[in-house]
């Protein structure tokens, strides 16, 4: 009877066990209990993580973060020397300046490399930015006072008949400036240049006339003008000539903008020379 007892007694507690460990396993497979402490976070918690993620990174749409060269489309018309090149020179940029020819009739494109745009000025820690017509070097003899004519049909954009030629004293502490500073700022380069006219033309081509003895008393900002109109006559200003008050050296400075570059930027001087022939002389 004892031994009856014992074995009843044996058969609920397994009975029990049994049943704790089948309550055990079907609450862990409906995913109850443990489980939802254990596991991974849920997948609303990932979302907001990876919305987190995105924020942080800049919008590629956002005006505010445009890449620099698409910042760049509309470059100033004559920026600071130094900056990189905006294009590389071909037959297509060639054939927007092709309808200028040369400010002085028969002059040709000067043989000297130090007369060419892209040379070295080291008196004013900068570069040449545009082509010189010297005597001896451009085939026709430069008097103080000749003629200077329009390159091409434009409208007068500056003209400067209030020029007042800077002394001695005034250039060389202009000149010290540009020493200090190991470059030539542009409000200096632009007393450098002297007495000047600037012409716009089409395609946004720009000419500058510079060292200008006088200019066309009958011309104001805005008028039209046609190619070989006289614009001025060569002179010296800004140069140390012109401040000694001498007309000694008398040159044109003559310059060619388009979309903020010089014709040849950033080629060798027998390309810039060859690339101002085809476009002035023919
Ligand atoms: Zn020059």
């Amino acid at each position: 009877m004892r031994k009856k007892g014992r074995n009843f007694n044996f058969f609920v507690i397994t009975c029990l066990i049994i049943a704790c460990l089948f309550l055990f396993s079907s609450l862990i497979f409906s995913g109850e209990v443990p489980r939802k402490e254990t596991s991974s976070p849920p997948s609303d918690g990932q979302e907001k993580i990876e919305e987190s993620k995105k924020e942080e990174e800049p919008d590629k749409e956002s005006p505010g973060n445009l890449p620099a060269a698409e910042q760049n489309e509309n470059p100033k018309l004559f920026p600071s020397r130094g900056k990189e090149v905006q294009f590389k020179w071909d037959d297509v940029l060639l054939e927007k300046i092709s309808f200028l020819q040369s400010p002085i009739p028969g002059a040709q494109v000067t043989s000297r490399d130090s007369q060419l745009p892209g040379a070295p000025r080291p008196y004013r820690n900068g570069i040449h930015e545009g082509l010189d017509y010297y005597s001896g070097s451009c085939g026709i003899t430069i008097n103080f006072g000749d003629p200077v004519f329009a390159a091409g049909p434009g409208i007068v954009y500056r003209i400067d008949h209030d020029y007042l030629e800077p002394d001695m004293k005034e250039r060389d502490e202009i000149l010290k400036i540009c020493k200090e500073r190991k470059d030539t700022p542009e409000d200096i380069l632009d007393k450098l240049r002297g007495r000047q006219i600037w012409l716009t033309h089409p395609y946004g081509v720009i000419t500058r006339y510079a060292h200008l003895n006088e200019v066309a008393a009958h011309l104001q900002e805005g008028d039209l003008v046609e190619a070989g109109d006289f614009i001025g006559t060569i002179g010296n200003s800004g140069t140390s000539d012109g401040a000694g008050g001498n007309t000694l050296n008398p040159h044109l400075h003559f310059e060619i903008w388009i979309s903020g570059s010089y014709p040849g930027e950033g080629l060798s001087p027998r390309e810039i020379r060859e690339l101002w022939k085809r476009v002035l002389e023919n």
